[in-house]
Parts: C-alpha cells; sequence; structure tokens
C-alpha cells in the first residue's frame, strides 16, 4: 500500500516551533557513522514503501535490533523525517503501538518535466504524494524562452514550498537523450535542443539539482510510487510524443554506456504504413509508427482531424464514434505491442510498465498484448504488461522521483538538520 497523507484520515500539522531547525555541521563517511547512515536510509525507505509502522514491524522488515529502531527514528524525528501518529490498541500483548509515519508536512521535492508543449511543474512530500501541481503553456518556442519559463517555474514553485530550506532537491526531466552525470540535454529533437546545459541553467546553489530523461525519471518513480513497488526489475515504456524505454534493475535505473540505454526510436517493428518515413529513412521504426505525433500525422492526412489538431483531438474524435480514428489508434496499440514483445524478449522483467499518450486510448491494451504475445517467443510474458500507477501528477512524480531517489539512498547527505546523537 503506499502511503499517503490522507491513508489514515489525518494530516500531520505543521510543528509549533515554526521556523527551520538549526543547520549542523556534516559527520564522516567512514566506520559508524556511514553504518548509521545507511540504516537510517533503510527505515525511510521501509516507511516509504509500507506506509506508517510500528518500531517492531520496522526492526522485523528491516532486521534491524528494537534498540536501534527506536534510535534511529528518535533522530529521524528531531530531522522532521518522521513523526509519531496516535497510538493504536490492538494485538496480542493488548499494549497499544505508537506507529510513525514519514512526516509529510515539512520537506518537499520540486520536480519540473519539460515537455514540447508546456512545462510542468510541482512539489512532492516526503512520501512522494503531489502537494502542488502548475503547467504552464510554452509562450515561445526558442531555448531562451522556455529555460526563462522553466526558471520561473522553479522560482514559484520555491515560494509555495515554504522556502529554501524545506527542499531537499530538485529534479528536471525532459524528453530526448539526457546526460544525468553531466546534466546536459544531449539531444532532444522535439524541441530542437542540442548540448544545453540545463542543470547549470537552473542550478542556484542551495540545494542539489538532478537532471535526466523523462522515461528514465518514470521508470524510477514506478518503482518508487507507482505499479512497479514491489518488483526487482521493471522496464517503463513510454509511448508520448517521445518514445523510450527505462530499465530498472534491484532499484537502480540502468543507463548505459553513454547513458542511452533505452533509445528505441529506431526499433524495427517489421511492419510499414503507407506514407509514413521515419527521419531515418526507414519506414517500420518505433518512433515512426507509434509515437503521438506519427498516429496524429497519419489522421490529419486520412482528413480524420484538422491540420493543426492536438492528438487529444483525435481521441475525442474516436470516442465520438469514428470508426477510422478508433482504427488508427488500435493500430498503433499494435505497433507498441510489437515494440512491448520485443523488449520483453529481449530483458524479461518482472513487470512492462506502460505509459503516456497511448493510455488515453485503453480500450486497445488488449490489442496490445495480443500483438506483444503473437511476437513474445513466449506468449505468456504478455501478461506482464501492465498500464502506469503513477496516475494523476505522473510527470511531477517522475521529475521529482530524481532527489527522492536520492534523499531514501542517504537521507543525512540531502538534510538540513541534525540527525546526530
Ligand atoms: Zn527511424
Amino acid at each position: 500500500m503506499m502511503y499517503s497523507a490522507d491513508a489514515d484520515g489525518q494530516e500531520h500539522p505543521a510543528r509549533p516551533d515554526g521556523g527551520p531547525p538549526p543547520k549542523v555541521a556534516r559527520s564522516s563517511d567512514t566506520g559508524p557513522e556511514s553504518l548509521r547512515r545507511r540504516n537510517m536510509a533503510l527505515v525511510a525507505r521501509t516507511l516509504l514503501h509500507r506506509g506508517p509502522a510500528a518500531r517492531s514491524e520496522i526492526a522485523h522488515a528491516t532486521g534491524l535490533s528494537a534498540t536501534s529502531v527506536t534510535k534511529i527514528t528518535a533522530q529521524m524525528a528531531r530531522a522532521r523525517m518522521v513523526v509519531e501518529l496516535g497510538a493504536v490498541c490492538g494485538g496480542d500483548i493488548g499494549r497499544p503501538r505508537v506507529p510513525v509515519a514519514l512526516d509529510t508536512s515539512y520537506y518537499r521535492f520540486v520536480g519540473i518535466h519539460i515537455g514540447m508543449r508546456r512545462i510542468t511543474g510541482g512539489l512532492l512530500d516526503l512520501a512522494g504524494n503531489v502537494v502542488v501541481e502548475h503547467a504552464v503553456t510554452h509562450r515561445g518556442r526558442t531555448r531562451k524562452a522556455i529555460l526563462r519559463e522553466a526558471r520561473e517555474l522553479r522560482d514559484q514553485l520555491r515560494v509555495l514550498a515554504g522556502g529554501p530550506d524545506r527542499i531537499l532537491g530538485t529534479g528536471v526531466a525532459t524528453g530526448g537523450r539526457v546526460d544525468p552525470h553531466t546534466g546536459v540535454v544531449v539531444d532532444h529533437p522535439l524541441i530542437g535542443w542540442k548540448d544545453v546545459r540545463l542543470r547549470d541553467e537552473l542550478d542556484i546553489g542551495d540545494h542539489p539539482v538532478f537532471v535526466d530523461s523523462s522515461v528514465r525519471a518514470m521508470a524510477l518513480a514506478e518503482t518508487y510510487l507507482g505499479v512497479a513497488r514491489d518488483t526487482r526489475s521493471s522496464l517503463f515504456l513510454f509511448i508520448g510524443n517521445i518514445v523510450g524505454a527505462g530499465l530498472m534493475v534491484d532499484g537502480r535505473p540502468r543507463l548505459g554506456h553513454d547513458a542511452a540505454a533505452g533509445t528505441i526510436d529506431h526499433l524495427p517493428l517489421g511492419r510499414s504504413v503507407d506514407g509514413t518515413q521515419c527521419r531515418c529513412g526507414r519506414g517500420d521504426c518505433l518512433a515512426a509508427l507509434g509515437s503521438d505525433v506519427a498516429v496524429l500525422e497519419r489522421a490529419r492526412r486520412a482528413g480524420l482531424v484538422r491540420p493543426n489538431a492536438s492528438f487529444e483531438s483525435l481521441v475525442a474524435k474516436s470516442r465520438s464514434g469514428s470508426a477510422e480514428a478508433a482504427e488508427l489508434l488500435r493500430e498503433r496499440a499494435e505497433f507498441v505491442g510489437i515494440a512491448a514483445g520485443i523488449v520483453l524478449d529481449l530483458f524479461d522483467p518482472d513487470l512492462l510498465v506502460l505509459g503516456g499518450g497511448l493510455l488515453q486510448t485503453p480500450e486497445h491494451l488488449d490489442s496490445l498484448r495480443a500483438a506483444a504475445a503473437d511476437r513474445l517467443s513466449r506468449p505468456e510474458a504478455a501478461d506482464r504488461i501492465v498500464p502506469t500507477g503513477l496516475g494523476e501528477g505522473a510527470l511531477v512524480r517522475g521529475s521529482g522521483s530524481l532527489p527522492m531517489h536520492s534523499f531514501f539512498s542517504d537521507p543525512v547527505a540531502m538534510l538540513r538538520t541534525p540527525t546526530g546523537g
């Protein structure tokens, strides 16, 4: 079960003392201190995964001693990472248990997604709930204009979070090929970016900024907050204006040699459609057949929608009874199914999670699975194809999961509050 502020029917109020706690010097990274940090990360991940839990349950789940858990959760409470919930009676020995939960009232992660048509930004609490979401349609298409919008949104979100001291980190995600080590958007043809130093453009130095591809960010978010929470490996297949795959193994995204793993635009499907050609010259590439822009282009050519129509209007046309529009969208789902079959054979993940504009037509998921089964060496693997679990706010959860991942790997490294003692 995913923990949310509503799940237990109570909001956790801000602490009475108000202002941010004092800062302390960082301790060294070796020996007992390193172990203490690892154990705190373990307890934090357990609470994120399980939701509110009694200390005895945390001890059982982590293998730590009850004494250690009590000490660690006390440190976490001082650092505003956890709160005690009201005591609940019950259990065999009849003593009331006092569950602890991640404190959702104080710290925030910022997530910003730069899309083809708009920028979406928001705030996540420690448990990954979206507490603020805001989308801005691009006013200009130039790199300068889009970066200015991103900075404005960042500044608004800093205010909405309650100031920089309450922000643990910012994640920025966008399409195309992105190098998370350098924070550079290497190539994003849809918005015409090449070698854009996105992290440098948005970093003002008071907390860490993480940059990655939106597909990888959403793959990561699925393992923290979505349907892939209990998997060892998962593959996120994004089919929207862009297409891409994000592979997660043991809680980590696989980047590849050039941080380019999952670039599947030109995956050959062995099928083609009259008049469709990829920018690479071939006619059977996944991006050219399966993306939102590709299916919309086919609808325009067939005269089903106006020249400047949106993908949503094609979906609406199909909903209102156009058999031709429905067939275009069904056929697209079939193309994606072929791609899904190929990557399932290649990686055999516990789950293949679908995301993007493709899910605006869930009525075609059966066609997609059937096409995948047709292509697969073991057709039953198609049963592991599931839609995203990120729901509303998927873009904010995706980009926000970048700092979240770093935080839950080593909270002490990102906290601005004391945890020692
Ligand atoms: Zn191609």
